[in-house]
Parts: structure tokens; C-alpha cells; sequence
């Protein structure tokens, strides 16, 4: 029953097996990228990008301009392989696959130039009198996007779009439970007329995520869970790869006594719905105002069950995509019931469809003893706990060793403001769900176990390049011979220079 799986064909090949989570039919089985083959990947990349390189960033715009193009024309198609992968809602596939990834491409064309440009660097001190600096940005070489299934278009292309314009040519291996959304990346940059080899594509499970990076690539990108994370940073850190982590959640919000409780309901909702709540800053623990808890608890309630939960891919709430993770979410509400937890709408996988259908459910009288308000669940679970503070929500909000996002509802937004600013997390919402990974203007990036680095971005972009120093002498520097009247020249400059907080201010 298992969404995906791994065989071995006759001659030894490696078979990656995928049923639908729709109703479980079988979708395709393809055959797994050996570890010749991810070598020999590997060396198409290193050559193509020692070409790459040398581009201007007016053709890397272009090449980006073209793919916008590519990924209007094809829309449906892209539509078509994530939603027989995932079974995801049109609106969804829409919304967070294709819309976000042209979103990007614009965002980026328009900015690279500028944000990549060298850059000439004011000096300070008395350096500045004797020599130039200009920063130039370099390509980093071949990066590997190791990119999970939730959503296997959008968050594949994202990075490989700041990867390319930086200048590095990039080899993605997508999730094995939706390999073909992300290898459309590879096909979208051909059919955009990309260099050959700039955008390849590695079938296959962990191993061959393992593997890839036993190839020593020049940066690794990773989104996925804290495990994985973890096993990737010790290659890297043992390899001295730099790389960039973006993992899980247990996102909270919190609900003020004074917040529009009708919009809070629908935005806790949506939160948790949302990708059937396989959304990494998907809301997770709800702490409400104890002054206004029934009115939302009532709104919630309403609102979700009003969702519709259909199999074919037109309603509000979509499958899990992996018989993993739903058995997670349901053993997470079963162990929320058998310590007191309330179930009010939903609580069991949803009998109308032979598919991985959890329905839309709202709990109540959670506590913090019970694994759904502790680890992440990825589900469409509404989370609700009563606290008497906001003191007391900000705390249990904190409490946790995730720290990816979060969100406040209140009128007051200086207040709102100063909780967001308290929660630990790595970006927090005033008044909205969780959404920063669609703010391409802010870089993106968890706290704590959440994750390391950033993407996204003028500083998720220039992390794809290294920012390279030229410091150019306006006087070739002889130090030799140390005279006795330069050690006192240099002692003068110091009292010059540094000894007087005015003139510190002026040449600091
Ligand atoms: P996962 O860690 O199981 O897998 C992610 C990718 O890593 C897959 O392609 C997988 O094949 C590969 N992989 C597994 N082991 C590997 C290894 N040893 N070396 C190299 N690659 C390896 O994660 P998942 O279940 O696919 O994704 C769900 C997780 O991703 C959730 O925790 C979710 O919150 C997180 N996520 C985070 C963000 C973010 O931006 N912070 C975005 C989306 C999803």
C-alpha cells in the first residue's frame, strides 16, 4: 500500500514504484539514477557551468524571462504531474506550484542585475585614502537541491532560479514520492533553451540524495524534516560543503482577546488546511484568549466543517500524499484523545475514498503533554488550547524546539508587533497565516531545529554566490623597512584617527 517503493529490476537496476494517493492506483515506475550515473551528472554539471559562468547577468535574466514564458505555456502540464503525484486541490496546484514559481522568476529578473552587480565598497578609516574595494559575486560551482514532496514544483524551481542566476549549475533530487514534479525543472529549463546540462535531474531515494552529495558538490541546498537535516549537515560539515538547511515546524498562533475572532478563525483554518496541512509553516498549536475561546472555537468549528474534502482534485482539502505521514497524523490524534484531548469536527481518515483522506478536524483541550502540540503533525488538524495571558501564550508558544514561523491576531498591531517579535521563530505574521516563503522580498529561514541558513530574498540569492573582496592599492603598500619613524607615523595615525570621538565619527 505504500505510496512509494523501491525494487530492483533484473539487471540490478534500482526501481522507484508510485501509486496515487488519490485512490492508490499505480501511477509509473522509473528506474533510479545509479551512482555512475549521478558521477557522470556531475561532471555534464561542473562542465557546463565553467561556461555559465562567463555570462552576463543580462543573459541570465533572459534565460529567466524564457522560463517565466515556458512556465505560463505549460501550466497545465505542470498542474497535470503534481496533482497525479500529490492529488493536490487545482486551486492549490495553481496557487503554490505555478503562480509562486513565476512569481520568483519575475522577482528575481528584475532584481539580479542589481543585486549581483559588483559593488563598490566606501572605506573607512585611513584606509580609504590609500586603497579601492569592490565586491564581486561569484558563482559557487554545481549546487545540489535536495527538494521534499509537499511542494515538489515550487520548492525544486525556487531555488534552482537563485542558484542560475548566480551563475552555478545546479543537479535537483526531488522527493522519490513526487520524483516527476521535480524533475519538470530539468524540462522546463530545456524547453526554455537553457545550456545543455545547466538544470539536470537525479531520480531517487535518500541513498541517492546521499550519494550526490558524495560527490562532492560546491553547495548544497536542502529543504526537508530535522532528521534528514541533520544526517546532511554532518556530510557537509565532514566534506566542508556549504549548505543551507529549511526543515519543519510546529508553527503556533496566537489569538488576543482583541483580534477580529472571524478572521482568526478563518486564518487558523486555512493555516492548517492549507496543502491539507502539509505546509512547513502550517499553523500547528493554536493558544487562544480564554475571554473570547468559545466564540472562536464556534467560528472554527463552523468553518471547517464547511470544507469540502473531494477525490478529485476540485474541493477544499486534498489527500496527505504519503501513507507515511498520515499514519503520523493519526497517531498523533489518537494519542491527543487518549490523554483528553476533544475531537469536534473530523479526528479519522475520511471512509468515502479508498485514498490517503484525513479529514479536516478540529481538537480541543489539547495539552502540551501530547505529541500534536509537540512534534510536527503535516496535517489538517485545528489545534486549540485555552490560556489566561498573552504572557502565558507567547511562553507555551516558545516551547518548542522548532522555530520556523508563527502568527498573532490582534487589533492592536503595536502589540501585535511586540509579540511577534517575541516569539522564536525565524518570521512571524501580524493578522495573516504564516507566509513568508511567498514574500520573495524577505529572506526565508528557521530558528532552533527549524533549520540554517536562508533562502529567498536579496540574502537567500547572493548565498548562491560567494561575495568576493578585490582590494585594489592606490599605492603599492612597502611596509619594509620598520623604521622607528614609521612605528611612530602609525602610533600618530592612531591618535589621529581614533583618538577623538569627533573625528571617529567622521572617518569611522
Ligand atoms: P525528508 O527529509 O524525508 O526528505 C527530503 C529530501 O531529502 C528527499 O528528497 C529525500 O529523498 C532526501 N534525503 C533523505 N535522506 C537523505 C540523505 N541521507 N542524504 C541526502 N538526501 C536525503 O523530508 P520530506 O518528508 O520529504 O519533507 C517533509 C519535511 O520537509 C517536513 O518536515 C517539512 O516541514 C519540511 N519542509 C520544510 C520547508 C522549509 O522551507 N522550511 C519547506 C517544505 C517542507
Amino acid at each position: 500500500m505504500a505510496i512509494f517503493s523501491i525494487s530492483h529490476s533484473e539487471s540490478g537496476k534500482k526501481l522507484l514504484t508510485l501509486k496515487s494517493p488519490v485512490d492508490l492506483s499505480h501511477i509509473d515506475t522509473y528506474e533510479c539514477t545509479s551512482s555512475e550515473e549521478i558521477s557522470s551528472i556531475m561532471t555534464q554539471a561542473k562542465v557546463a557551468q565553467s561556461e555559465w559562468k562567463k555570462t552576463t547577468l543580462k543573459e541570465r535574466v533572459e534565460l529567466m524571462h524564457r522560463v517565466a514564458d515556458v512556465v505560463i505555456q505549460q501550466q497545465d502540464r505542470i498542474m497535470d504531474v503534481v496533482m497525479r503525484e500529490t492529488g493536490k486541490p487545482e486551486q492549490e496546484a495553481m496557487s503554490m506550484e505555478v503562480f509562486s514559481a513565476v512569481d520568483s522568476l519575475v522577482f528575481y529578473a528584475k532584481r539580479a542585475q542589481k543585486w549581483l552587480a559588483d559593488k563598490k565598497i566606501k572605506m573607512h578609516g585611513p584606509m580609504q585614502f590609500l586603497k579601492k574595494t569592490i565586491i564581486t559575486y561569484k558563482p559557487r560551482g554545481v549546487v545540489a537541491v535536495i527538494t521534499p514532496w509537499n511542494g515538489p514544483f515550487i520548492l525544486s524551481i525556487n531555488p534552482v532560479i537563485q542558484a542560475v542566476l548566480c551563475g552555478n549549475s545546479v543537479v535537483v533530487k526531488p522527493s522519490e514520492v513526487t520524483p516527476m514534479s521535480g524533475a519538470l525543472v530539468q524540462e522546463i529549463f530545456a524547453l526554455a533553451e537553457a545550456p545543455e546540462h545547466l538544470v539536470q535531474t537525479v531520480i531517487g531515494d535518500g541513498e541517492t540524495g546521499a550519494e550526490l552529495i558524495d560527490q562532492g558538490p560546491d553547495k548544497v541546498s536542502f529543504t526537508g524534516s530535522v532528521a534528514t537535516g541533520k544526517k546532511i549537515a554532518a556530510k557537509c560539515g565532514e566534506m566542508l560543503i556549504p549548505y543551507s538547511l529549511e526543515l519543519g515546524g510546529k508553527d503556533a498562533m496566537i489569538v488576543c482577546s482583541d483580534a477580529d475572532i472571524k478572521d482568526a478563525a478563518s486564518g487558523a483554518v486555512v493555516g492548517s488546511c492549507m496543502n491539507a496541512g502539509q505546509y512547513c509553516c502550517g499553523t500547528e498549536r493554536i493558544y487562544v484568549m480564554e475571554d473570547v475561546y468559545d466564540e472562536f472555537v464556534a467560528e472554527a468549528v463552523s468553518i471547517t466543517q464547511s470544507l469540502i474534502q473531494s477525490n478529485d482534485c476540485k474541493g477544499d482539502v486534498g489527500p496527505t500524499f504519503w501513507d507515511k505521514q498520515v499514519e503520523i497524523i493519526e497517531d498523533h490524534v489518537n494519542d491527543a484523545v487518549a490523554k483528553g484531548a476533544k475531537v469536534l469536527v473530523g479526528g479519522k481518515r475520511n471512509p468515502n475514498f479508498e485514498g490517503l483522506y484525513f479529514e479536516p478536524t478540529v481538537l480541543v483541550e489539547v495539552t502540551h503533554e501530547m505529541k500534536i502540540m509537540k512534534d510536527e503533525t503535516f496535517g489538517p488538524i485545528i489545534s486549540i488550547m485555552k490560556v489566561q495571558s498573552e504572557e502565558e501564550a507567547l511562553m507555551l508558544a516558545n516551547q518548542s524546539h522548532y522555530g520556523l514561523n508563527g502568527n498573532v491576531w490582534t487589533k492592536d498591531l503595536k502589540k501585535g508587533q511586540r509579540l511577534a517579535k517575541a516569539i522564536e521563530t525565524g518570521a512571524c505574521s501580524v493578522n495573516d497565516m504564516a507566509m513568508s516563503y511567498g514574500v520573495n522580498e524577505v529572506p526565508f529561514g528557521g530558528v532552533k531545529e527549524s533549520g540554517l541558513g536562508v533562502v529567498n530574498g536579496k540574502e537567500g540569492l547572493l548565498a548562491y554566490a560567494h561575495p568576493m573582496p578585490i582590494i585594489i592599492g592606490k599605492k603599492s603598500a612597502s611596509a619594509y623597512p620598520y623604521t622607528d619613524k614609521s612605528f611612530e607615523q602609525l602610533k600618530g595615525a592612531l591618535k589621529i584617527f581614533w583618538g577623538n570621538r569627533l573625528v571617529r565619527k567622521l572617518f569611522g
